[in-house]
């Protein structure tokens, strides 16, 4: 039985998906509330969207604030329940053009459904972000935003993202662990510059996408630098 619930890790940051809070095949989902501009990362799987609905009402979050759901990946555990989180939030979905076409057409092969046993609708994207960096604004007057940033490598459209408030830098980076596939078209070359940049980003939490949330400038760095060498590479 699922009983907790959202669980605050840091300001305004909640767990809301994922982690025993909702269906295991769900990857774990971050909201980051901000006023009258919210932002949900990632969906899970698909068979959570009302148990996750509920957490962001739990987390104090009127849904209706909810503006943009960022996909950060293609894959079916992060983006299963891409179109009913959009139908309930009314909220616009966000991707990296590296992955739109596998999460538009539901690629079996790349979105990895087919890894799953799983069958994802075709959707359209809101919005298709092109290049290195995109910045969503969280308040009508943009002081404060939540950047994307392109990490290609676990697949070629994998985005992380940033948060700095109260001093402290948030990195969400789902699945910057791996793996990595030919079924994916991951690319390791491009994945280990793409955790060199994280690395300088010196982000004080790791919010990941399966192994849960790393507290501390230096847990984040190691958890990094402990995939990159089991990659080969020499880490920092
Ligand atoms: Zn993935
Ligand atoms: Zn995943």
């Amino acid at each position: 039985m699922l009983r907790r619930g959202p669980q605050e890790i840091s300001r305004g940051v909640f767990l809301v998906a994922g982690g025993g809070l909702t269906d295991p095949a769900d990857c774990l989902c971050y909201l980051v509330a901000a006023g009258d501009r919210s932002v949900l990362i990632d969906t899970g799987a698909g068979d959570s969207i009302g148990r996750i609905v509920k957490n962001v009402q739990a987390a104090g979050v009127a849904p209706s604030s909810v503006t943009h759901i960022v996909l950060t990946h293609g894959h079916a555990d992060h983006v299963g329940g891409a179109t009913e989180a959009r139908d309930k939030l009314a909220a616009q979905l966000v991707a990296h053009a590296g992955d739109a076409r596998a999460i538009e057409t539901g690629d079996p092969r790349r979105t990895g459904a087919a890894w799953y046993g799983m069958s994802l609708p075709a959707l359209t994207l809101d919005v298709t972000v092109e290049g290195e960096a995109y910045d969503l604004p969280l308040s009508e007057a943009g002081d404060e935003i939540l950047r994307l940033i392109h990490t290609p490598g676990h697949t070629p459209g994998s985005m992380c993202a940033v948060l700095d408030r109260d001093g402290r830098r948030v990195l969400f980076g789902q699945d910057i662990h791996g793996p990595f596939s030919a079924d994916f078209d991951s690319d390791v070359a491009a994945w280990a510059q793409s955790m060199a940049r994280l690395l300088e980003l010196e982000a004080d939490v790791l919010a990941e996408g399966h192994f849960g949330v790393f507290e501390g400038a230096d847990q984040v760095a190691a958890f990094i630098n402990q995939h990159l060498r089991a990659q080969g590479f020499a880490g920092r």
